[in-house]
């Protein structure tokens, strides 16, 4: 062509916008086209209207004519860009394949696809009503539209992953210099993106372990940004959701084995892998990696709970059937005959006992029977002091009389060693329990340490100087003239702690049993609770105590108040209503005491009415909370506690296991040996093979067989979802045509009443005529009614709106059913569906209305 005509800019023709709005594409070609079949340029500043005239066709659903505006006129990069999001917002798949065609021949315009993903771009786009960070990618993922993300994913797209919050780098300092808000939303937006199923199942090799790293990463997050603390928290509990429901699509044995016992290639592998379990037991690292990642849903799925307490049993098969009485008696006689197991466990570790208490259910009951002997000792203990009053009152008691369970805390220290050993320090101590081992145990030791150290140096300096105060005053001396910080009155008080302490531990073991793990799990909460409202206590507490204390502190007269102590115990038992209210009098100071009442009634008003029962609606609240999900929290806590018994090793119950067994010196001999000999000890595989189908197959295999039934999940999943998404539309629309019959019926009905009543008016030619259009009209829904299962897709997203449209203009009609509007009513409104030409029976509900063909062709013959 000439250059003239090259040249030539296509000015916005006005009328475009109105033949798009009516949906006719012939007139929409006629208004662009263009001799020849280059693209024509836009002219300058019209970029806002040709931009909306793409946005609109898209939005009306015409994909013929956003195929017709592309193929004339030259859109730039940005507008695309937009249609493209357009195009994902109101789903359809077709639009967006058109739309992305067209960005690949665009491919000189130099656009890399990360900048276009990044897409921090001008203000046009912050008015279209997407808002910074949304690309097509995350748009499609947030409405889960499967097709479109694969599209999208198959085209290279990628969500980047979003720098730390911490990050210094040039592009996020920028970021946060010139816009924050907009930097924090960029942020939200992408993992708004990264958390949805679309993208999860889509993009990532191992969707489940993405979902657990994910969920992770939120948890972080939602404490480092609290600003937007709940919209992090909704996307995990998503993320959580995701890999609960994936973990549901597991259809054999072998999957979930597959799925459950291997890690993919990272370092937590290793850490988890390294602790060994029992023989037989599989390594269950994934399940371990939600455990340790707070996954309470995915623990708390019954294919989860399955698998640990299938080998939580072993082979005691009969264990989970039996009735509570026999399980019962079966714990009692271990409780009582547990010297004698370990005795056999002792000599012979391989016998049929031995393997028996080897079970992790045994082996928890073997343990949690040594802490009750712990206990009872403790408590005898007790009892022999009050009995024996008069031998501990001075320094003569004998040393070993009462440190009997010093054998048990040697146990449970030695325990403590090892399992430092083997769950490494860090685990170790990342659970707060194990704290308090450490605090309670390290009191023992303390209290033990002290009265050593008594007797020691009463030893010492009577070997010295026989006649030496020293000598008398730790060995002969009486209670009384001890020095107030003697080191058996601390050691005596260290003790009394400690053995309440001690008690605390029996939280191990409740979690086993069902109600009882769910009201420990209440109960901590609440202290939860409690110690927050501790603190708003103790700030009001002070303030009283100040104020009294300030009032009174000046008048001998007052006996108790005017000295912080007594005036701090004064208000303590206040809040139990314990005191007498007269000690605030004070008759000859009319204004102090005046003063002084009033703070104190405040103060009881205050603490008693307001602040406990205050606490008392927290706790009930947070009991409810708790309450509500019971079930989730006590499975997770209860997997807890099946894990920490398939470990390997640790089967000798605590006092017991510091004897070393022959099996241990004959290894620590054969080490010995081996250290000397130089010679390097080969390395055992840290965890027996797993016993699977694929028993015979490397490691390499393995994994491959892991992601390959992860895939198979995740397809499944997409199904499901898809099927689901199908359905419920269906519904809808059921729904829908089920109204529209019936309002249809009533019509006709009346339209009927109408050919009968009034026989005044002579009958014009249309009647039969309108009463065909009619017949036609019903006919036409009875099709739309079986037909519209597959208006699905982009195709069918008109249809609904149509019947709506329709069904309300019926129903204006009624009032006054005149035959010529009805005749003209379905004729504008029942233009043919997209979906109606495909004829398919989609099970819809068979129309319910008694109007249909039969009765409609009665009509003409009146
Ligand atoms: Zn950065």
């Amino acid at each position: 062509g000439d250059p003239y005509k090259f040249n030539k800019k296509l000015k916005f023709p006005s009328q475009l916008l109105d033949a798009i709005q009516e949906g006719d594409p012939l007139r929409v070609q006629q208004l662009l086209q263009g001799s020849d079949g280059i693209l024509q340029q836009q002219a300058d500043g019209e970029d806002r209207a040709w931009r909306e005239a793409l946005n609109l066709a898209i939005r009306t659903g015409g994909g013929e004519i956003a195929g017709a505006l592309l193929r004339y006129v030259k859109f730039d990069f940005r507008q695309i860009h937009e249609a493209l999001l357009v195009a994902v917002d109101t789903s359809q798949p077709q639009v967006v394949r058109l739309l992305l065609e067209r960005l690949d021949q665009e491919k000189s315009l130099k656009v890399d696809i990360k900048s276009f993903s990044l897409a921090f771009f001008d203000r046009s786009i912050d008015n279209a009503c997407f808002a910074p960070g949304v690309t097509p990618l995350t748009l499609a993922c947030e409405k889960d539209l499967y097709e479109i993300v694969d599209m999208l994913v198959r085209k290279g797209h990628a969500i980047p992953r979003p720098h730390t919050i911490s990050c210094a780098c040039l592009e996020c300092s920028n970021g946060r210099k010139y816009d924050l808000l907009k930097f924090s939303l960029f942020r939200i937006n992408t993992y708004k993106g990264i958390a949805s199923r679309a993208y999860l199942s889509i993009a990532s090799e191992d969707a489940m372990l993405t979902a657990f790293k994910l969920s992770r990463e939120l948890q972080c997050l939602s404490c480092k940004e609290p600003e937007f603390k709940p919209e992090y928290l909704s996307l995990e509990v998503l993320s959580q959701e995701f890999a609960f429901e994936l973990l549901g699509m597991c259809r054999n044995q072998s999957e979930v084995t597959a799925v459950l016992n291997d890690l993919g290639d990272s370092e937590e592998e290793e850490e988890l892998d390294s602790q060994a379990f029992e023989e037989g037991i599989p390594n269950l690292a994934r399940l371990r990696l939600a455990v340790n990642y707070n996954q309470k849903r995915f623990v708390a799925h019954p294919i989860c709970q399955q698998v640990l307490s299938s080998i939580w049993c072993g082979n005691l098969s009969g264990w989970r059937g039996s009735n509570t009485l026999w399980k019962v008696f079966v714990s009692c006689s271990i409780f009582l005959t547990m010297p004698l197991l370990c005795l056999v466990y002792w000599i012979a570790p391989k016998s049929r006992v031995g393997k028996m208490l080897k079970i992790p259910v045994i082996k928890f009951l073997l343990h949690s029977a040594s802490y009750l002997w712990f206990l009872i000792f403790l408590l005898v203990e007790s009892i022999v002091l009050e009995h024996k009053h008069h031998i501990f009152l001075g320094r003569s008691q004998p040393m070993w009389e009462n440190s009997l369970h010093m054998v048990w805390v040697a146990g449970f220290f030695w325990y403590e060693c090892k399992e430092v050993w083997i769950e490494g320090l860090h685990s170790y101590l990342l659970d707060l329990w194990n704290c308090l081992d450490i605090v309670i145990l390290s009191l023992y030791l303390a209290s033990f340490a002290l009265r050593v150290l008594v007797s020691g140096r009463g030893h010492l300096h009577c070997l010295d100087a026989p006649s030496s105060p020293e000598c008398y005053y730790f060995t002969r001396a009486g209670r009384h003239e001890w020095q107030p910080e003697d080191p058996q009155f601390v050691a005596e008080v260290l003790f009394a702690v400690t053995s309440m302490l001690s008690f605390t531990r029996l939280a191990y073991i409740l979690p086993a049993h069902e109600s009882l793990g769910t009201l420990q799990i209440s109960i901590g909460k609440m202290i939860d609770d409690m110690i927050r409202f501790m603190f708003i206590l103790m700030i009001i507490l002070t303030a009283f105590l100040c104020g009294l204390n300030n009032t009174y502190v000046y008048y001998q007269e007052s006996q108790r108040l005017g000295n912080f102590n007594e005036t701090f115990q004064f208000l303590f038992w206040t809040m139990f209503g314990m005191e007498e209210y007269s000690v605030v009098d004070l008759p000859q100071y009319a204004l102090a005491q005046f003063v002084g009442r009033a703070l104190y009634g405040i103060f009881t008003i205050v603490m008693v009415i307001v602040l406990l029962n205050m606490l008392i609606a927290m706790i009930t609240n947070s009991f409810q909370k708790i309450e509500d999900d019971a079930d989730v929290e006590w499975k997770f806590a209860r997997s807890k506690l099946y894990l920490s018994y398939f470990r390997e090793g640790l089967t000798l119950p605590v006092p017991f296991n510091i004897i070393p067994t022959p099996k241990s010196l004959f290894y620590s001999v054969r080490g010995i040996f081996r250290f000397i000999c130089c010679s390097k000890p080969k390395r055992q595989p840290d965890y027996p093979p797993i016993p699977t189908i694929d028993v015979g197959l490397g490691g390499e295999n393995r994994r491959s067989y892991r992601l390959q039934v992860i895939k198979a999940l995740v397809q499944r999943y997409i199904d499901t979802a898809r099927r689901e998404f199908e359905e419920s539309r269906r519904k809808d629309l059921g729904n829908r045509i089920t109204e529209l019959n019936k309002s249809v019926s009533r019509l006709h009905t009346e339209v009927k009443h109408l050919h009968h009543s009034p026989p005044a008016r002579p009958a014009p030619a249309s009647p039969p005529a309108g009463a065909s259009v009619l017949h036609r009209y019903i006919l036409r829904v009875q099709d739309s009614v079986q037909n519209f299962g597959q208006a699905s897709g982009g195709s069918g997203l008109g249809s609904p709106a149509q019947v709506l449209v329709h069904q309300a203009r019926a129903a204006g009609n009624d009032p006054q059913p005149d035959p010529e509007e009805l005749s003209l009513g379905p004729q504008h409104t029942m233009s043919p569906g997209d979906g109606a030409e495909e004829g398919d029976q989609a099970g819809e509900p068979e129309d319910p209305s008694p109007c249909p063909a039969g009765e409609a062709d009665s009509g003409p013959s009146l």
